[in-house]
Formats: C-alpha cells, structure tokens, sequence
C-alpha cells in the first residue's frame, strides 16, 4: 500500500502510469489529495470507478490521529497532538492580528519523533530520536490545522516554520519535499516557508545549492564555544567558528538574509558580554537576531530571562546596527515550548 500524502505529483503519475492508468489520472489525484484536501476516495467524484476501486486496494492517506487539541487563554494559540502509528508529535498554530482583515497563521511544524540533538532546554531533545516523520506526515499536520481554521470560518495557514519537534536537516529528504510540496498545493509562497536549524553545516551548504526563497534559521543561543557547547552539544560536532563560515557562505551564495535564532536564559547567556560577543558574530553582515524568551522546560535549572533583560540585550544589539526583533513567546499556557505537550501526554499515560 503507498501513502499518498507522501507523493508528489510526479510520484503520482508515476504510480498510477505503472498500473495502466492515464497519467492525467495521476494529477487529478494530486489535486484531489494535496489542492482540495479530501482524503476520500469516494468523493473523488471525476475519478471513475475501476480507478478508484484500483486505489482502494492498493493506496492510502497516512492521516494523523488528533489525540489531543488545547488552545492558549488569549485563544491566538492552539496546540494539536497527533498520532502516527505508535508515534506522537505535536504541531503548533500560532494567529496574528486574528480580528484584523490581514491576519496570519504561523504553523509550527515537527519533523521527527523525538530529536537526536540533545539541546539542554528542549523537552524533546531530552527523550532522544525516535523516528524520521515521512513527507505525508510533516504535510498531514498543515491538514490538521487547515480544517481546524476552517471549521472556525477562519482563513487557511499562510506561513509555515519547520520549528517543532526534530532538527529539520536530519531528515532532510523529506523536509525538502514536503517544502515544496507546500509551496506547490498548499498556496503558501516560499518565502512565507522559514526552516530552522540547529546548525547542521553539510545541509546548510547543501541548502546553498537548491535555489530555494525560503529563509534559512539557524539556533545559536550563545556566541562563544564553551557556552554553546553547554546548552546545544551539536557546537561540539560542528563548532560555532565552523558554523558562521558556513552560514557566511550561504549567505553569500544565495543573497539571502539569515534569521538568528537566540533563546535567553536568565544569567546563562543574556549578559551584556554576551551581546557584544553576538554583535562580533554577526555585525556587518546579512543576519536578522531573533531573540526569544527562552521558555522554561522541567528540571533543567534554565530560567527565562526578564523582560528587562532581554530588552537591555536588544538594545546593545541595535547600537552595534545588528537587526534584531524580540519575538513574543506564544502559548505558554499551554506547555508552548518544544515537545513539552508530547512529554506531558507521556507521562500521563
Ligand atoms: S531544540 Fe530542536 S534541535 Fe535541539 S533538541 Fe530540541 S528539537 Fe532537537
């Protein structure tokens, strides 16, 4: 049986040529799964009946299960936990400006079960890699959100970050994919597509090549090599010096300006010195810093940092002319921070 929500067009001509079908049958297939979103054969109501007897039997949509939905008190947030075969992940959906006429819909979306990367304050990267999230599964959960804005009269998910459970470039097949499958069927332009890294440099040269207008964002988190290897143990494998010559390089291959994320943690990396080491990083140079109140996870000791804090380090920032905006911490009401709704589900059961 082949998971439909795992091909693309092509994929689907050539599945549907292979059994004797017309490969037009193959796009109207994509169009019926990836444009309209039905995930029922009989209410593919152009197809006729020996093809869809024929799909019946030999293919199928890989849908998520929703075990679990919670929405954040100011109801801009809502969480969605899914289930693939044994497999949780959760996916974020964060509203802009809901009542204003030019809203947006940010979905943030997992890549792999669990995560192999070990970051200090990740829930996710606590419990280690599971699995690799198939294409259809990384799609399937703009599915989710999309229905859920619908059925609430609301307007389809307009910007996607691969910002959720997983590092994106450890499953880098299929995040490509699904990359483009989004942008293809989805309605969801390129740049509105933002991946997020933790600093995996073969990709991010590979990136480099792909000619793509999405936006490249890379975690720091701290600008010297001791502290990053303390709070993110990839800074070992591929050091900081190492990463910012990659990502000058992809900047100067691409043109394309590259977000910094960096999460504050009280008196970890938010101090003045700190700022000043990341202002040396990036100063000069095609980068926008993104600071995010680092959000608490359990038994780590990290702490956010104060809203003063993270102010005064955005400011000496500025004074160096690095660009940097402090990005609302979203749904903390509802275990907002990476992975914390799947640990939680975990020990619950
Ligand atoms: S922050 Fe991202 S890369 Fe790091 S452990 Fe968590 S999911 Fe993995």
């Amino acid at each position: 049986m082949v998971d439909l929500l795992s091909l693309d067009q092509k994929d689907m001509v050539d599945f549907v040529s292979a059994h004797g079908f017309p490969a037009f049958r193959g796009r109207q297939l994509f169009q019926w799964c990836h444009e309209k979103s039905v995930f029922d054969f009989g209410r593919m109501t152009d197809l006729p009946k020996d093809f869809r007897a024929f799909l019946e039997k030999e293919a199928f949509f890989d849908r998520g299960e929703l075990l679990g939905e919670s929405l954040s008190d100011d109801g801009e947030t809502a969480k969605f936990l899914l289930r693939f075969g044994d497999d949780c992940v959760e996916t974020v959906l964060m509203r802009y400006d809901r009542m204003k006429a030019r809203n947006r819909a940010t979905l943030c979306v997992s890549t792999q079960v669990g995560c192999a990367m070990g970051c200090k304050f990740c829930a996710t990267g606590q419990g280690g890699l599971v699995r690799n999230l198939s294409v259809g599964n990384i799609l399937d959960q703009l599915n989710h959100a999309n229905a859920y804005l619908k059925s609430r009269g609301e307007r389809p998910v307009s910007n996607v970050v691969y910002m959720g459970m997983g590092e994106p470039f450890a499953n880098y097949e299929a995040v490509l994919k699904s990359v483009r499958l989004i942008n293809a069927a989805k309605g969801i332009g390129m740049r509105r597509i933002t991946i997020s890294t933790c600093g995996l440099i073969p990709e991010i040269d590979r990136l480099a090549k792909e000619d793509l207008q999405l936006t490249l964002a890379v975690s720091l988190h701290g600008a010297n090599e001791p502290l990053r290897s303390r709070l993110m143990p990839i800074n070992k494998r591929y050091p900081l010096a190492e990463l910012m010559a990659a990502l000058d390089r992809y900047i100067e291959a691409t043109g394309r300006r590259v977000t910094v994320e960096y999460a504050l943690f009280d008196g970890v990396n938010d101090r003045r010195s700190d700022a000043d080491a990341l202002a040396d990083l990036l100063a000069g140079k095609l980068y926008h810093v993104n600071l995010v109140p680092g959000n608490p996870v359990c038994d780590t000791g990290l702490k956010r940092s104060s809203a003063q804090k993270i102010a005064a380090f955005a400011a000496r920032l500025e004074k160096r002319s690095v660009p940097v905006s402090v990005r609302e911490s979203k749904g903390n009401d509802i275990d907002g921070a990476c992975g914390q709704l799947r640990a939680r589900h975990r020990r619950e059961k």
